[in-house]
């Protein structure tokens, strides 16, 4: 493989490739993508059952089935996958790389971080007690279960109440483990209606609201858990041998960091507009790394914008030196994206997450002390995106601007 490309991809899940194949059919010669795991893919090699490709492969796939389509589909464009081999560090002029092969250094015109996100594990959640074995994320558990196919356990607490942590329930009955709960610190599930329902009914796990792990005991395995009630005070314990930790998803953001790139409070992904552009001249950001958490087609479909910028920049040179203003957040919202926004370009979609449940509150966009924009929202619910229009920005001057709930 060359070592000077036009675009190198660090990343070959759904967004990193659907990027990748962009750029090749809007006339990039030279891409590449870097994958560390020996076969590209991203999460969805793991994620076995339906819900993959509606929007963007117009099919309706399972997880390593989609992974699969991808991979085809963008070598059949031409685009270079280096597989087995990390990106340890990036700059405006390309990237260093690690694998059994050594190091090496790709020079590129531009370079797209699509790395991803992933699950807060046991350790970053402060859970005191025991460190026993038994303990996953959904994203661990399903790479256990499906891809080695080992043995999890019998009884298992899935830790947060989000789309994934019903997922998770999946997996544990594959692997032949009972759920006992879904515990969550919010007054209620996060996920689709009926959710709830039917983990209760069907897999016989009831979702504990207000509650939150207090405790694991365990000396070489999970024996137990021990639980609170945040609103009664009450104590009790699950007898378990499995604890999954679902959701709560962060960015892998480390690669991003290490590039010197503006990171966002809120997100904790690289500051970028709506095109994926970052503070750093030829670096961009596409996929799950910018906000976590969507779905597959639907990174896969905004990787292409950032493909459409980055071709048009480095074919065209387009633009020179782009101001821009950045967009900051008052709790309850936790995170807006694009959180840059360069002034004159209104960007073609807006997200936004908060922190708790809300209704019948209204959004404000405060600049210089003023509100300058409005709008009402019925509601929002914790670790679900919610799209707010995009013209809600349009009043945005050179000043910085906050977006608030009241
Ligand atoms: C349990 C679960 C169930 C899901 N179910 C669905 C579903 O039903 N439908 C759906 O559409 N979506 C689903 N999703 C979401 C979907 O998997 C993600 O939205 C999608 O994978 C995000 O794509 P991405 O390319 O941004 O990141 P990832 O898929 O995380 O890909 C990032 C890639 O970057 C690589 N990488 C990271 N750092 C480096 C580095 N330094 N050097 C080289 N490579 C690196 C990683 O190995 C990885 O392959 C599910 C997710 C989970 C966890």
């Amino acid at each position: 493989m060359s070592t000077d490309v036009d675009v190198v991809v660090v990343g070959g899940g759904p967004a990193g490739l659907s990027a990748a194949m962009r750029l090749r059919e809007r006339g990039v010669s030279r891409v590449v993508v870097v994958e560390r795991e020996k076969v590209a893919g991203g999460v969805p090699r793991h994620c076995v059952h339906p819900g993959f490709g509606m929007r963007d492969l117009h099919r309706l796939l399972s997880g390593p089935h989609y992974a699969e389509t991808m991979v085809r589909r963008a070598l059949a464009r031409g685009v270079s996958l280096l597989s087995a081999t990390t990106v340890t560090s990036c700059d405006e002029g390309g990237v260093n790389v690690t694998s059994a092969r050594g190091t090496q250094r790709i020079d590129a015109r531009a370079v797209i971080l699509a790395t991803g996100a992933r699950e807060r594990p046991r350790p970053a959640r402060g859970v005191p007690g025991d460190r026993p074995a038994g303990v996953f994320t959904t994203g661990q558990l399903q790479q256990w279960t499906y891809l080695e196919g080992l043995p999890v356990g019998a009884r298992a607490l899935v830790v947060g109440a989000e789309h994934v942590s019903f997922s998770a329930i999946l997996t544990l009955r594959h692997a032949g483990v009972a759920t006992v709960a879904l515990v969550t610190e919010h007054q209620r599930h996060q996920s689709v209606t009926g959710a709830g329902l039917v983990a209760r009914t069907w897999g016989h796990a009831p979702v504990h609201s207000f509650t939150r792990v207090v405790e694991i005991i365990g000396r070489r395995r999970v024996e137990k858990v021990v639980l609170e009630n945040l609103m009664t005070g009450r104590v009790w314990s699950e007898t378990v041998d499995t604890v999954v930790f679902s959701g709560d998803w962060i960015p892998d953001h480390e690669l991003a960091r290490r590039c010197g790139i503006v990171m966002d409070p809120g997100t904790l992904g690289p500051a970028s507009d709506a095109l994926g552009r970052t503070s750093n001249a030829n670096i961009y950001a596409a996929g799950n790394l910018l906000h976590p958490v969507e779905s597959a087609d639907v990174v896969s479909l905004w990787a292409r914008d950032v493909a459409d910028t980055v071709a048009a920049e480095l074919l065209h040179r387009a633009e020179g030196t782009r101001p821009w203003v950045t967009l900051g957040i008052e709790k309850p919202v936790s995170w807006v994206w694009p959180n840059r926004i360069i002034v004159g370009h209104a960007p073609t979609r807006l997200r936004l997450h908060t922190e708790s449940f809300t209704s019948a509150r209204t959004l404000q966009l405060v600049s210089s002390g003023h509100v300058v924009a409005e709008q009402r929202l019925r509601r929002t619910t914790p670790n679900r995106s919610m799209n707010v229009a995009s013209s809600f920005v349009d009043a945005l001057g050179e000043a910085s601007a906050t977006i608030r709930l009241r």
